[in-house]
């Protein structure tokens, strides 16, 4: 660390697993490097097994989740929505923001909207107005305004459609072991549910994207519209 100011990363998903994923080496990077970090979960993301009920996946995922986040030396919190049910109503995006104003985050990362999943694609339309009521002085909450700066858009591959990463963030050894420990966590990353290989597909990909950034490994994030291609270290 040095005397900048300490980042925090808020990362929001549509559910346990997603951000942890394709945002999980970055934020294993942020924290050992002295950073904060914290996911959002909007919901568990309990109906994605095939044999366990939603109500045990649920307090499986949770768990995983937790485990997870503790591994990469991060905060976990949930939203208590459904999986396959997640609303873009004004009542979550207030509670996204109210999120947004207590944690404080300079950093946000979150789905892009070109998904195969309609609770992906509703996170990133509940993120983007979440993100401007949480830092809209006018709108009188709890707790005080705070404006994210960044906002970038995670490498999913159940998000693909348009999806154009601009942004290549290299990762260092440390963290992407930390990274590849905390997968494991998860039972559907690592293949026990629908069988897609999720360990390996995201391991490939830290070589897939970082290669032609001239990194080992990197993940990649989008940006909003007007933003300029960027080779960093850090998200900034
Ligand atoms: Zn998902």
């Amino acid at each position: 660390m040095t005397s900048e100011a300490t980042s925090h990363i808020l990362a929001i998903g549509g559910h346990a697993g997603d951000m942890d994923l394709t945002a999980g080496a970055v934020i294993a990077k942020y924290t050992q490097a002295g950073h904060r970090a914290t996911f959002l979960h909007l919901t568990p993301g309990e109906k994605g097994h095939p044999r366990l009920t939603p109500e045990d996946y649920g307090k499986q995922k949770v768990e995983e989740a937790h485990r997870f986040a503790e591994i990469v030396g991060a905060d976990v919190r949930f939203l208590a929505y459904k999986d396959a049910e997640l609303p873009v109503d004004e009542e979550v995006k207030y509670e996204v923001a109210d999120v947004i104003r207590e944690v404080k985050p300079d950093i946000l990362i979150t789905h892009w909207h070109g998904s195969i999943h309609k609770d992906h694609a509703n996170t990133h339309y509940i993120v983007e107005d979440a993100r401007f009521y949480a830092g809209l002085k006018t709108i009188e909450r709890a707790l005080p305004a705070h404006y994210a700066a960044k906002l970038y858009y995670a490498d999913n591959w159940e998000d693909p459609y348009d999806f154009h990463p601009e942004v290549f963030v290299d990762i260092p050894e440390d963290a992407y072991n930390t990274w590849v420990k905390a997968m494991n966590v998860y039972a559907y990353a690592r293949g026990e549910t629908y069988g897609f290989p999720f360990i390996e597909y995201y391991q490939a990909l830290t070589i897939v994207r970082g290669a032609p950034a001239g990194f080992k490994r990197a993940q990649a994030f989008a940006v909003p519209r007007g933003a300029l291609s960027q080779r960093v270290q850090y998200l900034k």
